[in-house]
């Protein structure tokens, strides 16, 4: 009888970051189960965490997964298999010609918050260090680069100051922005217990939708979508008003109060409440709990961060958490949830177009010589990387001839889908690294690179906590699958050959020795963790960072000291104004659509796709209106509908809820064209809910505005 094993590692889906146990007899897994000692979820799991197991049984592997690298000569004939030799050295040919013809920025790199942290580091290395380019982006960028900027502007670096505990020993929590009863569901199950222990604690939840999360609130907000720069701004005015700003704090650790206090005179009940769609009373409440609550804790996601202004929304929020001392104490703190398993793990490493190893900004010449320094190279190339939107935008342009997706699925996930069609058509080699051949972007794929996935892979990862665990492989890797990292360094190697550089940059056997240089870079850092090893984290289990030398555990939560990671250790407030929506409502798109996360799917469903049971809650797509609406327009729940905006259309059935207000609608993210091309939808080469959204990006953090787009809908008329 073959043994059973226990293998620890971590969910793969959302930024909560659950310890699992993975039972398996080497070839398969057999069951999962929550990790007791595990400290984000103590033994708990969601419907996705408690399935997983299911998503890889040996029949659905045989399916879908990518098990051989592909290859195909001519644009016109279809992919054959290679081997990994013939693949990557045509690989390496490609890349040396095209960087001696086109320059380094003619390749691009667009990779994943799956990826796990040293698949992370090698791929930055390799982009910036070894090609030359800053051309490498993740979807991150569609996910968490609000936040970061928000972060950055504020409180000087990219790093939540808050920790899970803290809701546990909060009195008011803010949720804003964030279905985080579907989205992060454990974290919600502390929520409950915390207000099952404390029946005083308040909730509050501001979302244009009556989600789960804002169901269960003491105070809803239902604010229009886009709003909610004005809601923070009106809320810090009425916090000035009632006295109930901190000045002391302010004065001895923040800095630029003066001027934002200067705008949000403007911001009366009044008027925001007309901006937001809101009852007056309810703001004046909001703020008043906010303000006069002991603790206040602020758990924001996408609302917020997916936005053409998502960087002052993050920084509005940051503000009043500033001004009335709601943070760096227990239960306080503008705490930014990341949606994907590793997002936390990506920006650690920098591997984004604007940041550099261990929280570095691009933009810093000092920074850039330091990572030269570290990394034994001349110099880290100046000019700024394309982002996720530009990314696309140069590909299409003919800028970029070679992109090289990882662990992602752009085809599916970027907004415009039309565009981003088009980019992969016209570049000139496109290579897919994933572990499903089933996602719409590998039809575009030139090359298929199999990876290793869940269960198969180690190495670390960061959650929205900044708890890094340890994860070990419970299965050999399967059929000539490789680990994402080990692909990136058998590239490496023959691209460093074909362009003559020595062959020092990626000498690594082991993942333990890529995190070794990736903890070496942390020295001296904001998120310093030489303090950490492997070892550590196996002996004494997850651990938070920073976590430096000489230190006995990581930091629960920041600047409970009051000094900043800035020149002067001060806080900035940032004059935030609000602004409409990229694309208003008008007569002909008078729908204002949001999307977002259902509760048991995740991303492009390559995994929960493949399991039943996550289709009992919502088995398929559909627009979310109100009676109302629906009523004006004599459609029936069920009906078929066009939902059209300016760049696209889908057909879906309509279903009435009073989740939605009257010029509203909403769509769940996660289904892509082969769910909706049996019914004949669309038929201009765009597909699923990013057909209709807009490529409108936020000015410092590049993030699209996928939170709203201006639409109309009509009932369909189908023979
Ligand atoms: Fe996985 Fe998130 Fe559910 Fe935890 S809460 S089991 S990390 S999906």
């Amino acid at each position: 009888m073959t043994a059973i094993r226990q293998t620890r590692a971590t969910c793969c889906y959302c930024g909560v970051g659950c310890g699992v146990i993975i039972e398996s007899d080497g070839t398969q897994v057999l069951g999962v189960k929550g990790d007791p000692e595990h400290p984000a979820n103590y033994g708990r799991l969601c419907t996705k965490g408690s399935t997983l197991h299911l998503s890889a049984s040996p029949v659905l592997q045989q399916q879908a997964r990518a098990l051989h690298p592909e290859l195909r000569l001519e644009r016109s004939d279809t992919r054959t298999p290679a081997s990994w030799d013939v693949t990557l050295d045509f690989m390496a040919k490609k890349f040396a010609n095209t960087i001696r013809e086109h320059g380094p920025d003619s390749i691009g790199f667009y990779i994943s918050g799956q990826l796990l942290t040293e698949d992370y580091y090698v791929f930055n290395k390799l982009a910036k260090g070894l090609v030359g380019t800053n051309n490498i982006d993740t979807n991150s960028r569609l996910c968490m680069s609000s936040a970061v900027a928000g972060y950055k502007q504020t409180l000087g670096a990219d790093a939540p100051p808050a920790c899970y505990e803290d809701i546990a020993l909060t009195e008011v929590v803010f949720i804003v922005g964030s279905n985080t009863a579907y989205a992060h569901p454990i974290l919600y199950r502390r929520l409950e217990m915390a207000r099952r222990a404390n029946p005083k604690l308040k909730v509050i939840v501001a979302d244009p939708r009556k989600t789960d999360t804002a169901r269960e609130a003491d105070l809803f907000l239902p604010i229009l979508p886009g709003t909610d720069v004005a809601l923070f701004n009106g809320m810090l005015h009425i916090c000035l008003w009632e006295d109930l700003v901190d000045m002391a704090y302010i004065d001895a650790h923040t800095e630029g109060f003066a001027a934002l206090k200067q705008t949000v005179r403007d911001y009366t009940p009044a008027y925001v409440a007309d901006i937001c769609g809101i009852r007056e009373q309810d703001l004046v409440e909001a703020a008043r709990l906010f303000g006069k609550s002991r603790a206040s804790l602020s758990l924001y996601c996408q609302g917020l961060n997916q936005s053409a202004s998502g960087t002052a929304k993050n920084a509005a929020l940051i503000n009043l958490h500033l001004a009335t001392a709601q943070i760096g104490k227990p239960g306080a703190g503008p705490f930014s949830l990341t949606g994907q398993p590793n997002a936390m793990g990506g920006r650690e490493v920098g591997g984004m177009a604007n940041l550099l190893s261990a929280h570095r900004d691009l933009a810093n010449p000092e920074h850039r010589a330091e990572v030269a320094r570290l990394w034994g190279i001349d110099d880290v190339p100046a000019k700024p990387g394309k982002t996720a939107v530009e990314m696309f935008e140069a590909v299409r342009a003919g800028e970029i001839k070679i992109l090289w997706i990882a662990c992602t699925n752009p085809a599916q996930s970027m907004p415009e889908q039309k565009l981003i069609r088009e980019a992969l058509r016209k570049a000139e080699l496109v290579i897919v690294q994933d572990a499903y051949k089933t996602t719409a972007s590998v039809d575009y794929a030139d090359i298929l690179l199999p990876a290793t996935t869940w269960s198969e892979k180690e190495g670390t990862v960061t959650n929205s906590e900044r708890r890094i665990t340890r994860i070990k492989a419970a299965l050999d890797k399967p059929g000539e699958a490789l680990h994402d990292w080990e692909i990136a360094i058998r590239f490496a190697r023959k691209l460093e050959a074909l362009l003559d550089k020595p062959r020092t940059l990626f000498p690594y056997e082991t993942t333990e020795e890529i995190w070794n240089e990736h903890r070496e870079s942390t020295r001296g850092r904001d998120l310093d963790i030489t303090g950490l090893s492997y070892r550590i984290l196996e002996e004494k289990g997850p651990q938070q960072w920073p976590f430096p030398e000489g230190a006995n555990s990581g930091k629960k939560r920041l600047y409970e000291d009051g000094l900043f990671p800035t020149a002067n250790g001060k806080a900035r407030f940032v004059n935030t104004i609000y602004q409409p929506v990229a694309e208003p409502v008008d007569v002909r798109y008078p729908f204002r659509l949001t999307t977002g996360r259902l509760r048991d799917q995740w991303h492009g469903m390559s995994r929960t796709g493949t399991v039943a049971q996550l289709f009992a809650h919502q088995s398929e797509p559909s627009v979310v209106m109100s009676a109302l609406d629906m009523e004006r327009r004599s459609i029936r729940n069920g009906d078929l509908v066009h939902v059209t905006s300016r760049r696209g259309s889908q057909i879906l059935p309509a279903i009435s809820s009073d989740e939605i207000r009257p010029g509203q609608a909403f769509i769940g993210m996660h289904w892509g064209e082969e769910y909706v091309s049996g019914r004949g939808a669309n038929g201009d080469g765009s597909y699923g809910v990013n057909a209709v959204t807009l490529p409108a990006i936020d000015p410092y953090s590049k993030q699209p505005e996928l939170k709203h787009a201006a639409v109309k809908i009509l009932k369909a008329d189908l023979p």
